[in-house]
């Protein structure tokens, strides 16, 4: 065909995921498949999240609110901020995708932490907005400085994912502070909190307090992880009221499907899944960790659901052979990290299959 598409998209490539179960399950003829690749919650959905979606069966037939006026009460009523001040969207993705949209012009510039979540780049690539990428400094460790000197006129938009996928790593609320501080007025801050609900360090801050102090920052969570929600798709945004009003803009009218709306609505308010589920991953975090070392595995220490383990330079065939063996993680070259892997802190059991897979494959 003679029908060019937009010249951005030439650098745009396709989005890769981890593999889901069934299609490793059929290629290899595999009884048992541990999928521990894509950070959701081994503890399943949220049980009140499921019941309130057989209730919402019986409107398929009508639209769902295009406000999603009763979840963003929800939300406003569990975070202490203003209705005004939330945007609900078919998950956190398609926050990121919407953010660009409404702010970045092409040439206008991101500033990413790297190695970070793949989707900022994305929303700037689709948009013709160059990522600017600052490297952690060892161990992954946030550099705030090194990231104020990347701002520059042309900067719109900088990400702090908290903790950071892929590393876990997150930073301190002293310093996301001074960040803050020295931002200039045309800047946004994105502060991704997907994982804010697994980080129990005691100088984290998931970012709200900042919003409510006024600061020109949107903090983006999601129904994803510790809600066990990730196949309804919703994702949230908390801000100054400009913010959401300039995103709702580009917003579908019926981005958030009913029964999705629903489901979030009762699983934000279910602090017993999301209790169990907190306790099993910090318990997983720790036997993982105590395999880990007992193998003699480097590891990052995680503030959140899944942990990052240095393979070393065979870290390629120890990926494919866990595949073979029925265990998947994700590989760590798309973050241009070839030694490692990172790996989702799944069930008891879980845990103990990928270990049994890893010991035969090492
Ligand atoms: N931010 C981060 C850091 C994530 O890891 C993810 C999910 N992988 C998302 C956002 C997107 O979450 P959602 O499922 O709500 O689109």
């Amino acid at each position: 065909t003679q029908i060019k598409p937009r010249k951005v998209l030439e650098k745009i490539k396709p989005y890769s995921p981890g593999k889901p179960i069934w299609e490793l399950q059929e290629e290899l003829k595999l009884d048992k498949v541990v999928k521990l690749a894509s950070n959701e919650n081994p503890q399943g959905p949220s049980p009140k999240g499921v019941a309130a979606i057989s209730a919402g069966l019986a409107d398929l037939h009508r639209y769902p609110d295009a406000d999603t006026v009763s979840l963003k009460e929800a939300i406003s009523k569990k975070l202490t901020v203003e209705k005004d001040q939330v945007i609900v969207t078919n998950g956190a993705d398609e926050l990121i995708t919407l953010i660009s949209e409404a702010f970045l012009d092409q040439g206008d510039e991101i500033i990413v932490p790297s190695p970070s979540f793949s989707e900022y780049d994305f929303g700037a690539d689709l948009m013709g907005a160059t990522v600017v990428p600052v490297p952690f400094d060892e161990g992954f460790q946030f550099n705030v400085e090194r990231m104020i000197d990347a701002i520059t006129d042309k900067t719109k938009l900088l990400y702090i994912c908290s903790p950071n996928n892929p590393t876990g790593t997150y930073l301190a609320k002293a310093e996301f502070e001074k960040l803050l501080k020295a931002v200039p007025d045309h800047v946004l801050v994105v502060f991704d909190g997907a994982y804010s609900h697994y980080a129990t360090a005691e100088d984290y801050t998931d970012g709200i307090e900042f919003v409510k102090a006024g600061y020109p920052i949107l903090v983006l969570q999601t129904f994803s992880k510790v809600y066990g929600l990730a196949g309804l798709r919703v994702g949230f945004g908390v801000a100054p009221r400009e913010v959401t009003q300039t995103i709702l803009k580009v917003k579908e009218p019926f981005n958030v499907n009913s029964l999705a709306q629903a489901a979030a609505i009762a699983a934000i308010n279910d602090d017993k899944h999301v209790e169990v589920s907190k306790e099993s991953n910090a318990t997983g975090a720790q036997t993982l960790y105590k395999e880990f070392s007992e193998l003699g595995l480097s590891y990052v220490e995680t503030m959140s659901n899944f942990v990052l383990v240095q393979l070393g330079p065979d870290a390629e065939n120890i990926y494919q052979s866990l595949l073979e063996k029925g265990v998947i993680v994700r590989y760590g070259k798309i973050w241009g990290l070839p030694e490692y892997v990172r790996v989702t802190i799944g069930t008891e059991e879980e845990n103990t299959f990928f270990i049994e897979k890893l010991k035969e494959v090492l």
